[in-house]
């Protein structure tokens, strides 16, 4: 099945959502990975997804779980690939390996370069420029289907939003049949790229555009999150996680951990009510917060689980 034909199929709760993994860096982290798989499992997510790293181990590991979650479970998996540091030759043979393993469904991004992902971008001298060109290639190399990522803060790279909003035409008219967005804390932002995107081009806005979110659950997160992914936390809600950590010397976690949740539970009910098509979340490999936001969604985890494990594992 094609990630579009999911979206539409029949599903728990408000609406579909996804879930987004990356690749675990040792057995203790893969067995977490697991954990939190096997959660999501039971929850039915529409699908889920799992990044691709910049250096040679951490692609392997890419590769061979995306291939065990193929084939070990019953979710659908989508493999990102970026063309950092790749010919197009060995983007084809990455693109052949995921079809061994019988994934056909693809999220095509250009990636950061490694190290500095504000850094200048340096093309591989036998590879491609832009995602759209990724798109074009994968499409070429037989039946896969290809999304892409949007931003609804603009790209960091961008001149401004016009431009990059171009950029995101010009991938979906390449052949990408929906966009991921870059998480983001402000559904304004996400409304507004809807509207540029529909004006732009209405054939390709009517594609999903699907909202990244994140639940926050520690304050190392709320100030990581510009430097991880340029999405600004507006300041009335940076001043909720502040009240709640308290003004003692030690932040009260569980006051935080709960207004991340209150968040991400007010964003998703706004997006769901703005007639997203699916919720897709960042779970850092992690079921729990995901899990408590789906809940107060109405999606019935509970009746999802098995009696056994009617809690979530992590
Ligand atoms: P592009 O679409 O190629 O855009 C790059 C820049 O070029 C933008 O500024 C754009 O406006 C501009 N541009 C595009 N086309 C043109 C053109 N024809 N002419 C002029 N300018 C153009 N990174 C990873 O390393 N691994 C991952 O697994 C990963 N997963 C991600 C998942 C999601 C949902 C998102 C939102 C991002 C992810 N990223 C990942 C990060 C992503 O690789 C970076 O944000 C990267 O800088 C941009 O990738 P892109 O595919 O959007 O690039």
């Amino acid at each position: 099945p094609t990630i579009v034909d999911r979206l539409s199929a029949p599903h728990h709760g408000p609406v579909p959502f996804s879930v987004e993994f990356f690749p675990p860096k040792d057995a203790e982290a893969e067995a977490r990975l697991w954990r939190a798989v096997r959660t999501f499992e039971r929850l039915g997510p529409a699908f889920v997804s799992m990044t691709y790293g910049a250096g040679g181990s951490t692609r392997d590991r890419t590769v061979r779980i995306t291939g065990e979650l193929a084939a070990q479970t019953t979710l659908l998996p989508v493999a990102h690939l970026t063309a950092v540091n790749h010919s197009v030759d060995e983007l084809r043979a990455l693109v052949g390996a995921y079809a061994d393993q019988g994934i056909t469904n693809l999220l095509a991004l250009r990636g950061d370069p490694p190290g500095n992902p504000l850094g200048e971008w340096i093309k591989h001298p036998d590879g491609v420029e832009y995602a759209e060109d990724l798109v074009r290639l994968i499409r070429e190399l037989g039946d896969f289907h290809v999304g892409v990522a949007s931003f609804p803060e603009g790209h960091h790279r961008a001149p401004d939003l016009e431009h990059d909003t171009r950029a995101l035409v010009n991938k979906l008219r390449a052949g990408a049949e929906y966009s991921i967005t870059q998480m983001f804390f402000d559904v304004e932002h996400y409304l507004r790229l809807r509207d540029r995107l529909v004006a732009a081009d209405p054939e390709q806005g009517a594609k999903p555009l699907i909202p990244g979110l994140m639940p926050i659950t520690s304050l190392a997160t709320v100030r990581r999150m510009a430097e991880l992914s340029g999405s600004v936390i507006p300041d009335d809600v940076q001043q909720r996680f502040a009240v709640a950590a308290g003004d003692g010397p030690q932040e009260n976690r569980e006051a935080v951990r709960a207004v991340g949740i209150d968040f991400a539970t007010e964003m998703a009910q706004r997006l769901v009510a703005e007639g997203v098509p699916c919720l897709h979340f960042c779970s850092l490999n992690f079921a729990k917060a995901t899990s408590e936001v789906l809940e107060r969604l109405g999606v019935d985890v509970r009746s999802a689980m098995p009696a056994a494990t009617a809690t979530p594992a992590s």
